[in-house]
């Protein structure tokens, strides 16, 4: 059992939290909404009145935070937790911001004698409710392997991407390549369908053949082809576009800092700028569909 502060209880978090408590860990949380707090309370989480209070007495620290001006206010600054925190505590930061941010707090972590590892998660809320995460990790390998029994009861596997920012820096990549894929899984049927060819038909062709990839695998786009699908479900639950458009724009940004060249992800952010735009920022990102599916209709 390890005493464990939470910070950030939302979709993501929530769930998170619970499966630290159900594991046995002595899980203390804090969240700004009340309605978050009450359901880690249900969940068999302790709750705190403040960040302050969460880390008493804590071991080790995880936050799931919206953004990474968020993250900097929590830990740094006179206020912040890495002020407050003993010695060697161990801090996971488990939210998607940029890999300088992570990097920058991390660095000052260590500056007070803290550990500090970045552990943004691939797979969204039915993953963090299952407990089948995974964990894409920045850090020193030693600090990481100490995550890793807390990690284990969030998720299923536990990745080291590199040093401090690294774990940022390759979830993004994922990310920017899971867009550039559904997008052209949804172009491809699109354009099938235009020509007559029934998109659960081509969709086991290209399964069979060099266009096979995980869209067409477990997430088709098209409605109606995948029962389980987030598009046989008129788009709800999954992961939201607009998650997936904040990701691209860190990819982006990135991108910029190194002087990198990345086309398809440019265009990928662009193509869901606009389907925000349009009011879909809400749906899952394999929505991105009907924007083509319009688009060749047209
Ligand atoms: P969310 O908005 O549902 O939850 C964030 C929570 O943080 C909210 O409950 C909010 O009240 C709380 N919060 C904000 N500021 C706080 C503060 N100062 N102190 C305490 N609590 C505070 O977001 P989410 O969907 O849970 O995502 C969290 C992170 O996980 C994001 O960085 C997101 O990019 C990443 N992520 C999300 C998904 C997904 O499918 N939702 C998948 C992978 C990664």
């Amino acid at each position: 059992m390890t005493r464990i502060a939470f910070i950030g209880l939302g979709n993501m978090g929530g769930p998170m939290a619970a499966n630290l408590a159900q594991a046995g860990h002595d899980v203390q949380a804090f969240d700004l909404s009340e309605t978050a707090c009450a359901a880690a309370r249900d969940a068999g989480c302790r709750v705190a009145d403040s960040t302050a209070q969460a880390v008493e007495a804590a071991e080790v620290v995880v936050s799931m935070l919206p953004s990474g001006a968020i993250v900097e206010s929590v830990y740094l600054g006179d206020d912040g937790l890495l002020a407050r925190l003993p010695e060697n505590t161990l801090i996971i930061d488990s939210s998607t911001i940029a890999a300088d941010t992570a990097r920058r707090v991390a660095q000052a972590a260590k500056h007070r004698g803290l550990r500090m590892i970045d552990a943004p998660v691939s797979g969204g809320v039915a993953a963090a409710a299952a407990g089948t995460l995974t964990f894409i990790c920045g850090g020193s390998e030693a600090d990481i392997d100490a995550a890793r029994p807390v990690l284990g009861a969030m998720g299923k596997n536990v990745l080291r991407a590199g040093d401090s920012g690294a774990g940022q820096i390759a979830k993004i990549c994922n990310n920017m390549l899971l867009a550039v894929h559904m997008i052209g899984t949804a172009e491809a049927l699109a354009l099938g369908e235009t020509h007559g060819v029934d998109p659960s038909v081509l969709s086991e062709i290209m399964l069979a053949s060099s266009g096979r990839n995980w869209s067409l695998e477990v997430y088709n786009p098209w409605p109606g082809v995948m029962e389980n699908a987030p598009a046989s479900k008129g788009y709800q639950g999954g992961f939201m576009v607009d998650l997936m458009h904040k990701d691209l724009g860190l990819a982006l940004d990135a991108a910029q800092h190194e002087g990198a060249s990345t086309p398809m992800g440019a265009l990928a952010r662009s193509l869901y700028a606009l389907h925000r735009q349009a009011g879909h920022g809400r749906l899952d990102f394999s929505s991105i569909q009907s924007l083509l599916r319009a688009q060749t209709d047209a």
